[in-house]
């Protein structure tokens, strides 16, 4: 899914690690290595205070920490949804079916450290009240799913998981499970429908998970790197972890980089950080080219020209005011030699290739959008083309069940609006017959 923007990618795993990802050699995942990094000492904290559910939550929400999968929701509030005195089985899922183009964040996380998302999750369903746990990883990563396996394993052997966890009065069990590689399994519903063994599609929500989750019971479901944030901030303190980034953006974030950098691959940065020092930080630009634009937090994100990207600070909020998203922290950066309606052309199949075809708007209209700047790219291109896709994508954002369509049609119209001059010029020589098809 790296190749979806057709913008060359290489990633070698690389951390930049000020405060939570520390010291990860590709080699000590395991569970003695994790715990000489003060692995588990969250988990043996809570339970050796005996700290209240409450007293968990209200911590998370100090922290300010925003759920790192796309959304931003906040975690501690997003916790205390759970009805905690629910009588019947409640669910923890971790998404980790890790799959928007350009990001590979949970993988690593997965892959290097992934005792951290355990006990983010046993801490998580202590506040929660929850006893039953799973992390759903993305189909296409074998070795790393293999992994976590083991790490269960460990964490058992342990007593970290399992039945009266450390000699407490608290049981959590925690399964992994293994995707089959849909880009659409990462939207929540249509996660929580596949580990139920059917057709990964969304629900219509309401009703949310927070009350109608996995088998129809509550369920609270977050992104592995937010799982992997929570034993940090039990260690250190909520505003400790806010204090790491700016006001209602807590503590650091994962960036994917990819593309056009000398040294792409995945930095951990307080939020706040202006672009400008991740893209130093990334090498700068690959062979001194000039940066042309970003993608700026996954393929869903709305195109951002080079002018703006650098005013803006990576985090939420100056990333929304700048006019695109945050997202999974995606940034995948184009130099000048860059097409543009090539690059949209790439994301415009992806997107309908990756529809789960429920709705009639996403199911027809991501494939008209890919062979419009089809199309065009091809040297067919008609002047009315622009306003059509325009019109195309605006009969789809807003009117489908699930946020797949949104982000089919927002790349559409951010890359029209930005670089509109690209798309004239392919159809202006198509008319006059300059452009041999490829
Ligand atoms: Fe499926 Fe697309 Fe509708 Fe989402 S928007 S439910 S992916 S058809």
């Amino acid at each position: 899914q790296f190749q979806a923007t057709g913008v060359q990618t290489c990633f070698h795993g690389r951390h930049i690690n000020p405060q939570i990802y520390k010291d990860l050699d590709g080699t000590n995942w395991r569970l003695k290595d994790y715990e000489a990094r003060d692995g588990y000492k969250a988990l043996r904290k809570i339970l050796g205070e005996g700290l209240t559910q409450d007293q968990v939550i209200a911590t998370m929400k100090e922290s300010a920490l925003r759920g790192r999968g796309g959304a931003g929701f906040p975690t501690g509030l997003k916790w205390s949804f759970m009805p905690r005195q629910f009588p019947g089985q409640k669910f923890l899922v971790c998404n980790s079916d890790e799959g928007e183009p350009g990001t590979c964040k949970d993988r690593d996380l997965l892959q290097y450290n992934p005792h951290i998302v355990i006990e983010g999750m046993i801490i998580a369903a202590y506040a929660m009240g929850i006893t039953v746990g799973y992390n759903y990883i993305h189909g296409e990563i074998f070795t790393t799913y293999d992994r976590f396996e083991e790490a269960l394993e460990e964490a058992r052997a342990a007593g970290y998981l399992g039945d009266k966890i450390l000699g407490s009065g608290f049981s959590f069990q925690l399964h992994a499970s293994h995707g089959f590689g849909a880009y659409i399994c990462g939207e929540e519903t249509a996660l929580l429908e596949s580990l139920e063994g059917k057709k990964g599609q969304p629900r219509f929500k309401p009703p949310f998970p927070a009350s109608f989750g996995l088998y129809g019971k509550p369920t609270t479901i977050n992104n592995t790197e937010t799982f992997a944030a929570v034993p940090w901030i039990i260690r250190n303190g909520g505003q400790a972890y806010l204090d790491i980034g700016k006001p209602n953006n807590g503590g650091t974030k994962i960036f994917s980089v990819s593309g056009d950098v000398e040294l792409p691959g995945n930095y951990e940065i307080p939020l706040g950080t202006p672009f400008s020092k991740l893209l130093e930080l990334c090498g700068g630009m690959r062979g001194g080219k000039k940066l042309k634009a970003v993608i700026p937090g996954g393929s869903s994100a709305p195109v951002l020209p080079a002018d703006v990207m650098m005013q803006c600070t990576m985090d939420y909020d100056s990333i929304a005011k700048a006019g695109s998203m945050l997202g999974s922290g995606a940034v995948i950066v184009m130099d000048e030699t860059r097409d543009m309606v090539t690059a949209l052309k790439r994301l415009s199949y992806f997107y309908m290739h990756e529809s789960c075809g429920q709705c009639t708007p996403c199911r027809e209209g991501t494939g008209w959008l890919w062979r419009m700047v089809d199309r065009i790219d091809n040297g067919a291109g008609k002047p009315s083309d622009i306003e059509l896709l325009n019109s195309v994508a605006d009969n789809i954002q807003g009117r489908t069940i699930c946020a797949l369509g949104d982000a089919a049609a927002m790349p559409v119209r951010a890359m029209i609006k930005h670089f509109r001059s690209e798309f004239e010029a392919k159809i202006a020589k198509a008319s006059e017959g300059m452009v041999v098809a490829k």
